[in-house]
Order: structure tokens, then C-alpha cells, then sequence
């Protein structure tokens, strides 16, 4: 994950163990080979300005200059900045919101080929695994490759899928589901909404036309990592339209540059709960941004 840019911070941090003492010119130095590696990594240019503004006011400080062991120092202050730019320290920990009440809902939203249809299975089996009842929707009615693909991950999941191929109407087959769940008591209805291209009128209708109905818990925006600033700028014209609760990056395990991961918080204000790692069904985490932050400078 990231090895470029891992490796280009790692080289700018082998330089500075070198120095004898560091001081404002090999800082200003450092801080500028970290800025090109991250700019290269395909950050938004505005979080790397925010970045490099923080690490250098730390950096400049007694703290470092005055310690015996000052590369050590930059590269806390480095990877706690890390933290913040993904998530900070006080994260939910990638949690969903459950509902006391249930069933929860949570609606999956992205464009086509993010890996949505994908993560809604993989969502399903990490919430089965602790041991809730789930149920599957499949509202993605306009690719009926996504109807099949959901009730195969159903099936290769063990979980109930809820689809309804005559139907052209997404927002009743949400509401139909949410009636069906209630009876069937569900805990958890994950609804697999349509995804097009690109973001447009109509998509953006039919999805708030679909959270008005079902009035969900958790809406999470689904970003393939793999296209970098793209993934954040149609995550933020999203988020203009339909507050998403979290964002999950799909396609990590590819190699994209890191742009995207390091992006996406704080352009769109939402926090990113949870990352694919591969096409498998297992392969899915909770996002934590110190872990990755530690993978990120590992
Ligand atoms: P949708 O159109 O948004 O529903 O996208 P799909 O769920 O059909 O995924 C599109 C493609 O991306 C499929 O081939 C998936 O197997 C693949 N995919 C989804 N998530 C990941 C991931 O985390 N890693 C990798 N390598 N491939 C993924």
C-alpha cells in the first residue's frame, strides 16, 4: 500500500538522521521533499499546504531543535499529523451506528465500478461475523448484473437478499425491504443503491427520493482509491447533495498512490470507516488512521 510514497518519506528521514543537529535550513529542506512526495502521491494540494503548515510550526519549536534525538521527534510529528489529516485521534473506530431500534439501515451510495455491490457483500459478512441478522437490498435496478451479483454474494454469505427484477421503481423496493426486514426481523438492511458513471441529476433524485423513504442510519459513500482526486471531488459534489455518515475506499490493495485516502476526510468533513483490500469477501477492514498512518511511514 502507498510504497512510493513510503519509500520517499523514508528517504527523507534517512537524510535527516545523517545531520549532525537539525536546524531551520534542513527542516525547511525536509519539509520540502516531504511536500513533493506527498503532491506526487496525488494529496489535494490544499491538505498538503494545511500539512506542511502544522509539521513546520511543530517542527520549528524547542522540541525539536532542543532534542537529543531530533529525527525521531520530526517523524512523530510527521505521522501525529498523519493521524489527523485521516481521521485524528478521537475516531468511532469505523463503527456503524446501530439503531437502537431495529432494523438499522445503512445505504451504500457510489459511482458504478467503485466496488459498492461488492462492499455492501463484504459489509454484510463483517456484521454477520458479529452475529447480526442482516439483510441485503438489492437497489442497484439499472445493472441487472448487480441484482445476480448480490444474491451470489447472498448465497456465498449465508444472508437473506431482498430483490424485486420487475420492479423499476428503487425507491419502493427500499421501502418493500424495510417493510420485509421489520417482519422478518432484521437487525440489519443494507441497501445497494444505483450507481451511474458520473454523479448526475437523476441519480442524485432517485438517491435523496430513497433516504427520504427509508430514512437511514448510515449512509456511506463507496470511493475506488484507485482514481485518486477524482474518488474525492465526486465524494464532495456527493456530499453537497446527500450528507454521507462515512466513506468507505474500496481497492487499496491496487496501487494507488495514497492520494485519495489522504484526501478525502478532510476535503469532505466525513470520515472514513472502512477500506477494501481485495475482491474476496474477507477482504475488508475498519479504518483506523493510526495504523494506517504506521503503514503509511513503516
Ligand atoms: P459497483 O458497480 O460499484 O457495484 O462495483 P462492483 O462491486 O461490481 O465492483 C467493481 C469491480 O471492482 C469488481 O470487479 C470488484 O471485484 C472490484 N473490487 C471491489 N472492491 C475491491 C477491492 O477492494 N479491491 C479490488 N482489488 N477490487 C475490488
Amino acid at each position: 500500500m502507498f510504497a512510493t510514497l513510503n519509500d520517499k518519506l523514508n528517504g527523507v528521514f534517512k537524510r535527516l538522521k545523517k545531520q549532525v543537529r537539525l536546524d531551520e535550513s534542513n527542516i525547511t529542506e525536509a519539509l520540502k521533499m516531504v511536500r513533493m512526495a506527498l503532491l506526487e502521491a496525488d494529496v489535494n494540494y490544499k491538505v498538503v499546504k494545511n500539512f506542511i503548515g502544522s509539521v513546520q510550526a511543530k517542527a520549528m519549536g524547542e522540541e525539536v531543535l532542543k532534542s537529543l534525538t531530533p529525527d525521531q521527534v520530526f517523524i512523530k510529528i510527521v505521522h501525529d499529523e498523519l493521524v489527523e489529516i485521516l481521521g485524528g485521534k478521537d475516531y468511532d473506530e469505523g463503527k456503524i451506528r446501530l439503531n437502537s431500534q431495529p432494523p438499522t439501515v445503512i445505504m451504500m451510495a457510489g459511482l458504478q465500478g467503485s466496488g459498492k455491490t461488492t462492499s455492501s457483500g463484504k459489509l454484510a459478512g463483517l456484521l454477520m461475523k458479529q452475529k447480526r441478522n442482516v439483510l441485503l437490498v438489492a437497489g442497484d435496478i439499472y445493472r441487472p448484473a448487480a441484482i445476480d451479483q448480490l444474491e451470489t454474494l447472498g448465497k456465498q454469505l449465508g444472508c437473506d437478499v431482498y430483490s424485486d427484477r420487475d420492479s423499476r421503481d428503487a425507491v419502493k423496493i427500499a421501502k418493500d425491504a424495510l417493510e420485509y426486514a421489520k417482519k422478518t426481523a432484521k437487525d440489519v438492511v443494507i441497501i445497494d443503491t444505483a450507481g451511474r458513471l458520473h454523479i448526475d441529476e437523476e441519480l442524485m433524485a432517485e438517491i435523496v427520493r430513497t433516504k427520504e423513504a427509508v430514512n437511514p442510519d448510515e449512509i456511506l459513500f463507496v470511493a475506488d482509491a484507485m482514481t485518486g482526486q477524482d474518488a474525492v471531488n465526486v465524494a464532495k459534489a456527493f456530499n453537497e447533495s446527500l450528507e454521507a455518515t462515512g466513506i468507505i475506499l474500496t481497492k487499496m490493495d491496487g496501487d494507488a498512490r495514497g492520494g485519495a485516502a489522504l484526501s478525502i476526510k478532510e476535503v469532505t468533513g466525513k470520515p472514513l470507516k472502512f477500506i477494501g483490500t481485495g475482491e474476496k469477501m474477507g477482504e475488508f477492514e475498519a479504518f483506523y488512521p493510526d495504523r494506517m498512518a504506521s503503514r503509511i511511514l513503516g
